[in-house]
């Protein structure tokens, strides 16, 4: 499936939930979301269909997220089906990591290739505070639960905010040096309660831990590694380094909205739509994807909606 720009669209990040267990600073409002009604999110089946549809358009990657998937009835199930589904390559999920002790084996006899865990504070306190209430020792318990279930190439995701974590660089980057895993830091967006003046350049992590070597990218990260290290850096430069050019994904929201672009307004419908209907509407919608994002530009993103709405 290729778009108005000539990239090839391989990868769907299909978001499951706006429902979350954390409530993190830059992500959630503090009173959290209101819950909607069951027929306002997709069921677990127009899930799958739409997976379907869009492995049939060309799609070989498929990544759940949320707001927290762990936290959708089900969501073992619809992994089973996702990835039970032919030409489907790879199925990723993206996790606060806080049900993983409980679901990191579910999740692996259910299918799920590789995970993504988000975590911005090595220290418990900050823990607590930025995600409004989680518990660090659940998260790490879920490292360990899915190192045990047999997880390889786990990635954590770190969101850097200057006067927050900026001076954990160095304990992550160690994480990253003792353990197989990839440490990816990356650049807070002005979406949501992202919050401009806490902005920083990932391109500090290279000033903070210069013995950092460059190894070869993957997809969107500007990749390293220390000397002898077991794991990997990541950088994800959404802001500094635009990497619109090598964009190869398109979304889908949990009440079935096609997003083209995270940072873009334009949403296509896919509810109701079966068969050929929504297989061209997939293929449209992966056409018409903006060229680039303009929040370099004008400081703020047009997605018109949270980042758990979206999944990030
Ligand atoms: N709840 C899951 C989690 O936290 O991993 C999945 C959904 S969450 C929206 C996906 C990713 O988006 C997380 O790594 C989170 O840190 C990141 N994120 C949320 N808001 C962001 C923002 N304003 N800028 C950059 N990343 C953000
Ligand atoms: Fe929940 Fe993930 Fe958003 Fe934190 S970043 S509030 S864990 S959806």
């Amino acid at each position: 499936m290729r778009d108005n720009c000539g990239r090839d669209i391989t990868y769907l990040r299909l978001s499951v939930t706006d429902l979350c267990s954390f409530r993190c600073r830059y992500c959630m409002p503090a009173q959290g979301v209101p819950k909607r009604g069951h027929g306002d999110i997709c069921s677990l089946e127009e899930l799958a269909e739409i997976a379907r549809a869009a492995v049939d358009c060309g799609v070989r990657k498929v990544r759940l997220t949320g707001g927290e998937p762990l936290v959708r009835r089900g969501v073992l199930d619809l992994c089973r089906q996702v990835a039970a589904i032919p030409g489907v390559e790879e199925l990723c999920l993206t996790t606060n990591g806080a049900a993983l002790p409980r679901l990191a084996g579910p999740l692996k006899e259910a299918g799920v290739d590789r995970l993504n865990v988000s975590l911005d504070s090595l220290r418990p306190d900050r823990f607590a505070h930025m995600t409004r209430g989680g518990r660090l020792e659940d998260v790490l318990q879920g490292l360990r639960a899915s190192a045990a279930a047999g997880f390889t190439g786990t990635k954590l995701n770190v969101v850097l905010m200057k006067g927050f974590n900026d001076d954990e660089i160095p304990r992550f980057v160690e994480l990253s040096r003792l353990y197989p895993l990839e440490v990816r830091f990356i650049e807070l967006m002005p979406i949501g309660e992202g919050k401009a003046a806490q902005f920083l350049p990932a391109e500090t992590v290279l000033e903070v831990c210069p013995g950092l070597c460059p190894i070869e990218g993957s997809g969107v990260a500007r990749r390293f590694r220390s000397p002898g290290g077991r794991g990997t850096v990541g950088l994800i430069e959404a802001m500094s380094r635009r990497f619109c050019a090598r964009c190869d994904r398109i979304r889908v929201t949990a009440d079935g909205k096609l997003k083209p672009c995270l940072h873009s307004d334009q949403e296509i419908p896919l509810r109701g739509l079966h068969g050929e209907a929504l297989r061209r509407a997939i293929r449209e919608g992966a056409a018409a994807k903006p060229e680039a994002h303009r929040m370099t530009e004008t400081g703020r993103s047009q997605a018109g909606r949270n980042m758990h709405q979206i999944g990030g």
